[in-house]
């Protein structure tokens, strides 16, 4: 679904054999993340489900075998293990919910796990124009993060993100039975902003 909206995912690879791991690692840009994907699981840091700052193979050896004593440990599902580059950059997140009412609708606002807590996000109704989410993105705290000279040294390229927010709002509005979408985080620095973590849910339809 990110492929056909043209939205960027960061280099990741899909598997659940060590050894293709491994060797797929070395065309990988280290450090690495490795976490597991389970259709059961909403949130696989409180789990324990994500390794990063994985520099050598010895580390995410490692890594393989504690999440999958984890897994086991907890009874919990694996889809797959997904092995990812480690993104550097500003935290941010996408959201959209289907409303009973509007219909589709589009979130924004800074990532990570204070989203809920700082209650800061900008929302609108599908569909919206470049100028909508150039409004979006400024109507945020986040907007000090892209803003010329940034916040705290860290600067995301605003265009990159206002982009990901008209392709998310895209996607929502021609997938009219995506009842939830989650891209938290986007990671974005002055060259590039990528998805990091997806969810979405479809209802059957
Ligand atoms: P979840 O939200 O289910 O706990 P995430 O995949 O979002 O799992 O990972 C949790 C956190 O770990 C992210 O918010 C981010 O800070 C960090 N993280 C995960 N994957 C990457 C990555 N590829 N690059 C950089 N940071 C990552
Ligand atoms: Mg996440």
């Amino acid at each position: 679904m990110l492929d056909k909206h043209g939205i960027p995912l960061v280099p990741s690879f899909a598997s659940n054999d060590l050894g293709e791991i491994l060797s797929e690692s070395q065309r990988m840009r280290r450090p690495l993340v490795l976490k597991v994907m389970s259709s059961d699981v909403t949130h696989k840091t409180e789990k324990g489900l994500v390794a990063v700052n994985l520099a050598s193979d010895r580390e995410i050896m490692l890594a393989f075998a504690k999440l999958a004593e984890s897994v086991k440990r907890q009874g919990i599902r694996v889809d797959t293990y997904l092995l990812q580059e480690q993104a550097r950059g500003v935290e941010f997140m996408i959201g959209g919910k289907k409303d009973p009412v509007f219909g589709q609708t589009v979130l924004f606002g800074l990532g990570g796990i204070y989203v809920e807590l700082y209650k800061d996000f900008s929302l609108r109704v599908c569909p919206i124009t470049q100028g909508d989410a150039e409004k979006m993105v400024d109507e945020t705290k986040a907007r000090a993060f892209l803003e010329e000279g940034g916040f705290r040294g860290k600067k995301a390229d605003r265009g990159r993100v206002v982009e990901l927010v008209v392709k998310t709002a895209k996607l929502l509005e021609e997938n009219p039975l995506v009842t939830e979408l989650d891209f938290n985080p986007v990671i974005a620095d002055e060259e590039k902003a990528l998805v990091v973590d997806a969810r979405i849910i479809v209802e059957s339809g």
